[in-house]
């Protein structure tokens, strides 16, 4: 990949950009306009916001007044745990493309998977695919097990699972399954929530190349072929987490880098949540 717009080709043949803009914890209204205009403006076409973040209005406002042609954008969002369940998701989705202002979506996620739940759920989404609504469906938070069992009743498969992937998590048996069912990994808190920052083999590499262990760890997912959506409200900092097209890591350095691994999660524990 060597520009901001490169897109990954699903198993469905829809084109997924490798970068993202991810808006958790970005508050609605003018943080969060300001925070996507930002963003269109430094060349970001993937935004992924969820029910849950509370923010899918103001989304689309700072879409509508970036300007941007609708078919340019790739837009997911996600159905949160207490929607869950075939008529409770058809509902939730109607909701959500009502704040997003949008005619169809790009890429609906069941944000956890929900025990009892999230078969009747994805029944949901696969109706709604069927009838165009979206363009890719997928989850987020599965577990190996989790796609197995889903995959004994689906009839469509996953072309997206979004889980908590960094270089303290780098989620090897995930990936190999993964990769192996043509489901593309993309990788939630990609710089650890900010707290891999100072490690010091990455400010060692991001020296070396004049640039941020932030780029390095984007670097990293993307010559690993990892969907990645780092967050940001901070300007300079949106266009730095684009700006990763003018350097490639060796082998021997994105070695190094997943050699940080000690399966180490910021986020909860999709075996072990309780919300
Ligand atoms: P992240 O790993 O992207 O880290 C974001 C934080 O890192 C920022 O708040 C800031 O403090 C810091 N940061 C960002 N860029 C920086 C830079 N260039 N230099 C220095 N510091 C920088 O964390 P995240 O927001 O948790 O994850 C990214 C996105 O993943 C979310 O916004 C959301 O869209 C998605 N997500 C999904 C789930 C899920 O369950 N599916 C869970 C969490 C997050």
């Amino acid at each position: 990949m060597k520009h901001v717009q490169d897109t990954t080709t699903l198993y469905n043949g829809v084109k997924m950009p490798w970068l993202g803009f991810g808006v958790f914890k970005v508050k609605d209204g003018e943080e969060v306009v300001e925070a996507v205009k930002t963003a269109i403006q430094a060349g970001y076409r993937s935004i992924d916001t969820a029910k849950a973040y509370n923010n899918e209005t103001g989304v689309a406002q700072g879409i509508r007044e970036s300007g941007i042609a609708r078919e340019d954008l790739f837009i997911t969002t996600k159905v949160w745990n207490g929607d869950q369940g075939y008529e409770s998701t058809l509902a939730a989705f109607e909701a959500s493309m009502e704040r997003l202002e949008l005619e169809y979506m790009d890429l609906y996620l069941i944000h956890w998977p929900v025990k009892g739940k999230y078969k009747d759920t994805w029944r949901a989404l696969e109706k709604l695919h069927k009838e165009g609504r979206i363009r890719a469906i997928g989850v987020s938070n599965f577990q190996i097990h989790h796609l197995e069992d889903l995959m004994t009743e689906a009839t469509i498969k996953p072309a997206v699972n979004q889980v908590e992937l960094h270089p303290l998590l780098i989620q090897t048996e995930l990936r190999e399954y993964c990769s192996k069912h043509q489901i593309q990994i993309e990788a939630w808190s990609p710089l650890g929530q900010g707290h891999l920052l100072e490690h010091p083999l990455l400010q060692d590499i991001a020296a070396k190349y004049s640039k941020s262990p932030a780029q390095v760890i984007l670097r990293w997912d993307l010559q690993n072929g990892i969907v990645t959506i780092p967050k940001s409200v901070t300007p300079q900092r949106i266009r730095e987490n684009a700006d990763l097209y003018d350097f490639e890591l060796t082998t021997e350095e994105v070695e190094r880098i997943s050699q940080l691994n000690e399966n180490k999660r910021f986020g909860s524990d999709p075996d072990n949540f309780n919300f």
